[in-house]
């Protein structure tokens, strides 16, 4: 088998033990609301790993993402993300309106172990059908683009686990087939023969691309305090 049909294997049979999580919170949640606390471990959890290794938990780990790539990616008409999404202004209108529902609603059935369950299941289940919805429309992975984890691990994880592209890119794009948060990794290309950094935080570090690369001209860089470069939302 070729590296890369090896690598999307491994990829999916590792998501779909994660997977069950979303489905069981989610629906579970409503009969036994305690299930809720499945999205407060998910923002420390994907927070936490994010200071080490950037967006790993975002490919590795999330039920959610598991989700997508799984299921919603058999369905989704993977067009382009449209730019509005990955803009920061509406990422941070996304976390602000996320945290105000947090802020307005938890106060109100405090000290409940089961009423605060309940406003993180409804929370989950409005999140995920938003993702489903507009997961169908443009790309399986639009959700990740401005999930608040996902925008929290962008800004914790800047220069950590980086992804390196050398010259011996020759742009042939065949990595942008298989990124699934479209980054076009070969415009950060340089033609003096070093490896640059490429300064996309959003990287979910799945290694896809490195895989389905033929000129061998990506890899990730060890964990490293480097500093971003340039900046991206
Ligand atoms: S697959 Fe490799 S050679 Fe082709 S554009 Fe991507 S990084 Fe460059
Ligand atoms: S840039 Fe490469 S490693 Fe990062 S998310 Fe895209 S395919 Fe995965």
């Amino acid at each position: 088998m070729d590296p890369l049909a090896l690598a999307i294997k491994k990829r999916a049979s590792r998501q779909f033990w994660f997977f069950w999580i979303l489905p069981i919170a989610v629906i579970g949640g409503w009969r036994f609301p305690i299930l809720g606390y499945f999205l407060p471990f998910c923002m420390i959890a994907g927070m936490g790993i994010a200071i080490f290794k950037g967006r790993y938990w975002c490919d590795w780990l999330c039920p959610r993402g598991s989700s997508w790539d799984l299921l919603l990616s058999r369905i989704s008409l993977k067009r382009n993300i449209p730019l509005l999404f990955r803009s920061l202004k509406f990422r941070i209108f996304i976390m602000m309106v996320l945290m105000t529902v947090l802020v307005t609603q938890l106060p109100r059935v405090w000290p409940s172990i089961d009423g605060m369950g309940g406003v993180f299941v409804m929370m989950l289940t409005v999140t995920t059908v938003v993702g489903i919805v507009l997961g169908i429309q443009t790309h399986h992975r639009n959700w990740c683009t401005y999930c608040p984890v996902g925008t929290m691990g962008n800004w914790l994880g800047r220069g950590r686990y980086p992804l390196t592209i050398s010259s011996k890119c020759n742009e042939c794009k065949k990595c942008d087939t298989v990124c699934p948060i479209q980054i076009k990794r070969w415009q950060y290309r340089l033609e003096n023969g070093k490896a640059v950094i490429i300064p996309e935080w959003d990287c979910l570090k799945c290694g896809l691309c490195i895989e389905a690369c033929p000129q061998k001209a990506l890899a990730f860089k060890e964990m490293s305090n480097v500093k971003a470069r340039n900046s991206n939302a």
